[in-house]
C-alpha cells in the first residue's frame, strides 16, 4: 500500500474516524478544522448497530457504549395509540441494540483516538476551496493561507461543505434539542428513545445518552419538532406558553421542562435532504454529511458518516492509486447511502409534515401493521441501518 500525505477537513464523526484509520494504516494525516477548540456542537444522537460495527474495527466500541445508554426500545404514541414499536431484539439476535450518546461523548472517544495516533489537528483553521495542482491538492483558508501539498483530501466538512456544489434543499421542520438531567422518577425508561406526536406537525422525543464527560449524572436529550418559519414566532410567544403546550402533550416531561429556565437552553436544529452526486474528484472524496445529509428521522447520519470512513479506508487498502482508491470507496457505499437517502425522505414527513393525510395513514395502517412480523423485522432493520447489507459489503460481519 503507498503511503499518502492526507489531509482530513473536518473534526465531526467522519473526519475523526477517517482520520484514526488512515493514520494506523501508516499514512501521514493532518486534520483541520475551523473551531479553535475542537468540541461537539449539538445534543445526543443514536449509534445503530452499523455505526457500532466501525466503531469495534476500531476498538472503540466498549468506550462508547460504556459512556452512552444501550437501547433497546424504540416507541412512539400518538394519543393513547402505540404507533412506533420498534424492539432491536426482532432481529432475531442477542447483540443486537443501539445507544443513545451525546455528541460530546463520541467525540470525545474518538478525538482521544486521534491523539493517540499522533495526529496533527491544526485547529482555527476556517476552510474555504481547494486547489488542483497536477495530481495534488491544497486547501485555501478563509484568511487566505494555503496549505502544503497533499495526495488525498478527505472532506468531511459535514452538509454546509464549501468543498462541494451546492446542492440538495432545506427541509420546513426543524427541532429545538436540549441537554438535560435524566428525569429519574418520571417514568422514562432508561433503554428506550421514546417519542410522542400529534398529526405530523408536532413531535416530542426523549433519548437517554449516558453520562457525558464532566457531568456528574445520566442526561437526555429532550426534542420538539418546529417548522423553521415559526422559530421566531416560538421566540416571541415566550418559554411559558410552549412548556405549557409540552406538557398537555406528554405530561411526563414535566421534570424536563422544569429544567429549562431559558430559551437559550434549547438548540435550533434544521435539517437538509442532500446528496452529491459524484462523492469523489480527482485527489479528493466527500464523506459523511459532506456527501449526503437527511433529517434524523431515521438516525443515520452519524453512522452512515462512519461507514464512509471505513469504506474509504478499505479503497486505499485495495488500490495504490487515489482516484482509484476513493472510487472504489464510493463504489462500497452508493447503494446503501441511495437507499438510506429515499427511505429517509419518504419517512420524514409521516412525522414531520403539515399533512393531514399521512399520519392518519401512520396511525391507522402502518402503526398496526408494524407490530406483525415481518413488519418487525423490517422496521428493526431499518432503523438498525442494516437494510441493503451495508456490514457485509465492508468486511464487517453482519452484525456487531
Ligand atoms: C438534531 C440532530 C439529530 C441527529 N440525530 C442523529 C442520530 O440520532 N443518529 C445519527 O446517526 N445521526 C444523527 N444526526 C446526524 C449526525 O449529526 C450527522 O450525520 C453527523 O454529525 C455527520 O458527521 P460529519 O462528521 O459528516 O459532519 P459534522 O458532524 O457536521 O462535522 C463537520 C466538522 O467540520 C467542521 N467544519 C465545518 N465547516 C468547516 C470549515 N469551513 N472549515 C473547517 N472546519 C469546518 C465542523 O466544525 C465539524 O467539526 C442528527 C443531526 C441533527 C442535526
Amino acid at each position: 500500500m503507498a503511503l499518502l500525505d492526507i489531509a482530513v477537513a473536518g473534526c465531526g464523526p467522519a473526519g475523526l474516524a477517517a482520520a484514526v484509520l488512515l493514520a494506523r494504516d501508516g499514512h501521514r494525516v493532518t486534520i483541520f478544522e475551523r473551531f479553535d477548540t475542537p468540541h461537539a456542537v449539538g445534543s445526543g444522537l443514536m449509534l445503530q448497530p452499523t455505526g457500532l460495527a466501525v466503531l469495534r474495527a476500531l476498538g472503540l466500541d466498549a468506550t462508547v457504549i460504556a459512556s452512552g445508554a444501550k437501547i433497546a426500545h424504540l416507541s412512539g404514541q400518538a394519543g393513547a395509540r402505540k404507533v412506533l414499536d420498534v424492539h432491536y431484539a426482532a432481529l432475531g439476535r442477542r447483540a443486537a441494540f443501539g445507544v443513545g450518546i451525546h455528541r460530546a461523548s463520541l467525540f470525545g472517544v474518538l478525538h482521544d483516538a486521534a491523539i493517540a495516533e499522533a495526529i496533527t489537528i491544526e485547529t482555527g483553521r476556517p476552510l474555504r476551496v481547494t486547489e488542483l495542482t497536477g495530481s495534488k491538492r491544497r486547501l485555501l483558508f478563509a484568511d487566505g493561507s494555503r496549505s502544503a501539498p497533499f495526495d488525498l483530501v478527505v472532506d468531511a466538512l459535514g452538509t454546509r461543505t464549501p468543498l462541494a456544489p451546492p446542492t440538495g434543499h432545506a427541509l420546513a421542520y426543524g427541532a429545538l434539542w436540549a441537554n438535560l438531567d435524566w428525569p429519574d422518577d418520571a417514568g422514562f425508561r432508561t433503554d428506550t428513545l421514546a417519542q410522542r406526536y400529534r398529526r405530523a406537525s408536532v413531535m416530542a422525543g426523549v433519548l437517554p445518552v449516558g453520562t457525558p464527560p464532566g457531568v456528574s449524572r445520566p442526561q437526555a436529550a429532550f426534542f420538539w419538532s418546529l417548522r423553521v418559519d415559526r422559530l421566531d414566532a416560538w421566540r416571541t410567544a415566550g418559554l411559558d406558553a410552549w412548556k405549557a403546550e409540552v406538557a398537555a402533550l406528554w405530561p411526563a416531561t414535566r421534570p424536563l421542562l422544569e429544567q429549562i429556565d431559558t430559551a437559550d437552553r434549547l438548540t435550533f436544529a434544521a435539517y437538509a435532504h442532500r446528496t452529491l452526486a459524484a462523492p469523489a474528484e480527482p485527489g479528493m472524496i466527500h464523506i459523511g454529511d459532506a456527501w449526503h445529509s437527511a433529517s434524523p428521522q431515521l438516525g443515520q447520519g452519524a453512522n452512515m458518516a462512519l461507514l464512509d470512513a471505513y469504506a474509504l479506508a478499505l479503497g486505499l487498502r485495495a488500490y495504490p492509486q487515489v482516484d482509484a482508491a476513493i472510487a472504489h470507496a464510493v463504489g462500497l457505499r452508493r447503494r446503501h447511502v441511495r437507499l438510506y437517502q429515499a427511505m429517509t425522505a419518504a419517512f420524514t414527513p409521516v412525522y414531520q409534515s403539515d399533512s393531514r393525510v399521512l399520519p392518519v395513514v401512520r396511525d391507522l395502517l402502518v402503526g398496526p401493521l408494524s407490530k406483525l412480523w415481518p413488519g418487525t423485522w423490517i422496521q428493526a432493520a431499518m432503523v438498525s441501518g442494516l437494510i441493503g447489507q451495508p456490514l457485509g459489503r465492508l468486511g464487517l460481519g453482519s452484525m456487531p
